[in-house]
């Protein structure tokens, strides 16, 4: 959009979201009031279903087959059937769309996840988590911040075009999916349902900073293997608690040298990228025996642009490294599998026309430049920008330290400060047809 226009438009939206507020956090808060654990997301699913089919957008619920997802690459099973991940998916029609000239416009999906991670324990909350409660500001609960109001802020922003009678050019999809925190199957099973756009943003808690890249990070076991002694006779033994010292050593220097090696501007901290984390110890069997088994289990972050296999060399490399130095550990090499999670990283270049889209309504809003930056976590913007070939951002209300923790909650400032400038960057993006 022009300059001008844009101003204009701005103003216009903003008045109209201001407008809409009393809806909007009354809507945040009945997803919050609604527990959606990895699952159990259906009871969401529906209130969002039936808000989009209020709209007029053709709201379609969707699954996939097992079979569909067990052959692609990026399916990550996290042992829930997949005929119970429902995911809902409304399209608000452009006028392009309309007339039959599908690839006229730019299309732009917003993807939100409707799975919670669980509470832990409730009674260190000082309300329950599923209260959503808003008080001086703010509204608490499980889902507050990651990611509940961020897709209300994307559903809202549609809502407020409609209010307005702007009519865009080319298509936007709204995507409600389960499974994100769990290995992403609802995204997974919008792209084997063949769901596309010129673009995506995906409504994460990023503080309304705009994330283009995400580190992988998958989930490791090794076995450390000792002699067992009675602790009287150490010296006739082998301790794998300090063999499990040196592997340990290891991968901290390991996940040093790769920070050395690796330079991204967008990482606010250049040494904690692609963190390796031990996550679990669990070994020994009597205090005064020589222990001779323990287990680690941990997190080994994926670097951006690097290949799972090829970080998986890099980790198989470091323990061989440890077993070359040690005469008991040659012998009795580590033993180490992958298991659960294995998430690739994924980014979208900076000088991608959505990004540009995205920080003017996000500048026409705020009145600041936004904060192009990259991210330690996995999210589903990787299944977007790594299997359905479309660039992604990550932008939405809410900061990630709220997220996952006890008291969760969010500034309902930031919810409508997402909901004008996603409305704004619809206009820009897609194009506005005609006033109805
Ligand atoms: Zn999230």
């Amino acid at each position: 959009l022009p300059g001008a226009l844009r101003g204009a438009l701005a103003d216009t939206i903003a008045a109209a979201v201001t407008a809409l507020t009393p809806e909007l956090f009354a809507f945040a808060q009945r997803l919050v009031r609604t527990p959606s654990l990895p699952g159990d997301e259906e009871g969401a699913h529906r209130i969002v279903a039936a808000k989009l089919q209020s709209l007029g957008l053709d709201t379609r619920i969707i699954s996939a087959t097992a079979e569909e997802l067990n052959t692609h690459p990026a399916f990550c099973d996290d042992g829930i059937p997949v005929e119970r991940r429902i995911n809902v998916v409304g399209r608000l029609r452009g006028a392009a769309t309309r007339n039959g000239a599908r690839d006229a416009a730019r299309s732009l999906i917003l993807n939100g996840h409707l799975d919670v991670v669980s509470p832990g324990n409730e009674a260190l909350w000082d309300a329950s988590p599923w209260s959503g409660i808003i008080r001086d500001g703010r509204l608490y609960g499980r889902g507050s911040c990651d990611m509940k109001s961020g897709l209300t802020a994307g559903i809202f922003a549609i809502e407020t075009l409609q209010r307005l009678g702007l009519a865009l050019d080319g298509d936007v999809l709204l995507e409600s999916v389960s499974g994100e925190e769990s290995g992403g199957v609802g995204t997974l099973t919008t792209i084997v349902n063949g769901y596309r756009a010129s673009a995506a943003i995906v409504l994460e808690p990023t503080s309304l900073r705009l994330g283009l890249v995400q580190a992988g990070a998958l989930t490791f076991r090794v076995r450390i293997a000792g002699r067992a002694v009675h602790a009287c006779m150490k010296n006739q033994g082998v301790s794998a608690i300090e063999k499990v010292c040196r592997v340990i050593a290891g991968l901290n220097e390991l996940e040093r040298a790769r920070h050395v090696t690796y330079s991204n501007p967008l990482y606010e901290d250049p040494n904690n990228v692609a963190p390796i984390s031990i996550g679990t110890i669990h070994g020994g069997a009597w205090h005064s025996t020589v222990p001779d088994d323990v287990v680690l289990e941990g997190r080994f972050g994926v670097l951006p642009g690097e290949s799972i296999p090829a970080a998986q060399q890099a980790f198989a490399d470091a323990l061989r490294r440890v077993a070359d130095d040690d005469p008991w550990l040659r012998d009795h090499p580590p033993a180490f599998e992958w298991f659960e999670g294995q998430f690739e990283s994924g980014q979208t270049n900076a000088d991608e026309p959505v990004v540009g889209a995205l920080c003017g309504a996000h500048k026409a809003i705020t009145g600041a430049t936004p904060v192009l930056q990259g991210v330690t976590y996995g999210s589903d913007l990787r299944l977007f920008t790594n299997h359905a070939d479309m660039p992604a951002i990550l932008y939405g209300p809410g900061d990630v330290l709220k997220a996952h923790t006890v008291n969760e909650f969010i500034e309902l400032d930031e919810v409508v400060q997402a909901t004008k400038v996603l409305a704004l960057m619809m206009c820009g993006w897609c194009g506005v047809a005609e006033r109805r």
